[in-house]
């Protein structure tokens, strides 16, 4: 009530020079978006605040980007599998975090998956010859990727293994974006990369509105959720699929068959931290609604809501009224 009451005053007295404002972006083969409250409302400010989002999004990519050659993550998939390579401390960082939700999915989640999953094309409509797919899926497995903290290497223990971070690098983008705008004294702003969505504080005396999306009606949303101080992740089976013989293909595959997973067509988890919940959404998609619901209950502090196969939507616990 006192927050509500402050935050209206503030909105009467600043109101003349003090504004929102956002910005809307490509990167990471998808659209990322930006809003913020600045008190103190200076043009070159706002432009300082958005340009550092920008750049910040951008050097991510460059770094974790299968699809530039010259990228970290590239680079380690050329060389790993015959030496290991020494990487920078914070994509150590983040194949360390891949794998503890590796652990904590029991495999569900598995930036492995990678060594069948480039041999789907989604725009194509074109997937692996099952034989194919048999072969590669001894190069799936985390613990194949061996991680060397005092050398700060990395080294693949077979070598078909292939790694992608399209899981988990879009909410590692955005919690360091949001940070960046914390540095720069931005106390109110949400940030997105694709499916993965941060704030740090409130609309001001409001909580944000996060919609979730209808998985089978395009523009429609199918949840509305209110949040502060949250991540929110949303893993659906419509961003990028195809059908063939009435079979939907897409980009989130079951790393112990190969083949895309089915069991449940969207899955978002909130959170503190955007790296867990990108990850956690793409696993528990994995796991389906059971075996999901029993990871993200024994994670207090995160929370999901998942649309199965049915249409029908589930909630953990913490968000059950
Ligand atoms: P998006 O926001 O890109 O839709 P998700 O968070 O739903 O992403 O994750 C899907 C992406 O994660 C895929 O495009 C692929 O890059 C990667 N991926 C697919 N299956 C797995 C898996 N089992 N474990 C880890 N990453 C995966
Ligand atoms: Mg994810």
């Amino acid at each position: 009530m006192l927050r509500l009451l402050l935050a209206s005053l503030l909105l009467c007295s600043g109101a003349a020079n003090a504004d929102w404002h956002q910005h809307t972006f490509a990167v990471m083969g998808t659209e990322a978006h930006l809003e913020f409250w600045l008190d103190n409302d200076d043009s070159a400010q706002v432009q300082a605040a958005i340009a550092t989002v920008v750049a910040e999004m951008e050097r991510v990519n460059q770094r974790m980007s299968p699809y530039i050659d010259d990228s970290e993550l590239s680079q380690l998939n050329r060389t790993a599998a015959t030496e290991p390579v020494t990487v920078s401390q914070e994509l150590f960082d983040l194949l360390t975090q891949a794998q503890q939700i590796s652990e904590l999915s029991a495999g569900a989640f598995d930036i492995s998956y990678a060594s069948v999953g480039y041999q789907y094309d989604y725009r194509q409509q074109r997937k692996p010859p099952e034989a194919k797919v048999e072969q590669v899926l001894a190069a799936i497995d985390y613990r194949l990727i061996q991680l060397n903290q005092q050398q700060l290497s990395v080294a693949f223990a077979h070598p078909d293994v292939r790694i992608d971070l399209g899981g988990i690098a879009k909410g590692h983008a955005v919690a360091r974006s949001l940070e960046k705008l914390q540095q720069l004294g931005i106390n109110h702003a949400l940030v997105s990369a694709g499916g993965d969505t941060a704030m740090v504080g409130d609309r001001l005396g409001r909580a944000w509105m996060v919609g979730i999306k209808h998985p089978r009606a395009e523009h429609k949303t199918a949840v509305h959720l209110p949040l502060q101080d949250e991540a929110i992740s949303t893993s659906g089976d419509y961003e990028r699929f195809f059908i063939d013989e009435g079979v939907r293909y897409h980009h989130i595959i079951n790393p112990k068959t190969g083949d895309s997973a089915r069991k449940v067509v969207s899955v978002s988890v909130i959170g503190p931290d955007p790296t867990t919940t990108d990850a956690l959404s793409t696993a528990v998609f994995v796991l389906g609604l059971q075996q999901g619901l029993v990871l993200i209950e024994q994670l207090p502090e995160y929370q999901a809501v998942i649309i199965d196969n049915q249409q029908t939507l589930h909630l953990s616990s913490g968000l059950t009224p």
